[in-house]
């Protein structure tokens, strides 16, 4: 099964919505990843839970979460995790990692709205999340063969 990796924020996290429902968001405005509980209140991105779900679902892949956890927000890591299961319940059970470096992970795709972190380096295919070429989880799936 082709291993396939995908990223939170700006793919499944609607991070800049959650964001913007803050009532600090005013505050940390040069550094919006710093707002409390931003990832643990943030909603999903449009179609995301049904669309990587309806992946797992095909057993075409083998799905992972990769995520970058900002250094400066601490409690990050764990509302990362608390999100995931809210989500999709036992589904990504120990599938979530959380690193700096997505060009370290080995595997077929990675599904990310960025090149940071390493995703740009990544050694499998590089899904750009939002380019024109995937504005939405509808290509994506129409790209993976997902019916
Ligand atoms: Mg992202």
């Amino acid at each position: 099964m082709r291993i396939l990796y995908v990223d939170m924020d700006g793919v499944i996290v609607d991070f800049i919505q959650s964001a913007k429902n803050s009532p600090d968001y005013e505050r940390y405005i040069n550094e919006l990843d710093k707002i409390p509980d931003i990832f643990l209140n943030a909603p999903p991105m449009k179609q995301a839970i049904k669309s990587v779900n309806r992946i797992i679902d095909s057993r075409k892949y083998d799905v992972y979460i990769a995520s970058t956890a900002p250094w400066g927000n601490i409690e990050s890591l764990s509302h990362k995790r608390i999100w995931i299961e809210k989500y999709f319940g036992d589904k990504l059970k120990k599938r979530l990692i959380l690193t700096h470096r997505k060009d370290f992970l080995i595997g077929d795709f990675l599904i990310d709205d960025r090149t940071a972190n390493g995703a740009g380096e990544f050694k499998g295919e590089l899904i750009h999340f939002g380019s024109n070429k995937f504005p939405d989880w509808n290509s994506v799936l129409k790209y993976l063969s997902i019916k």
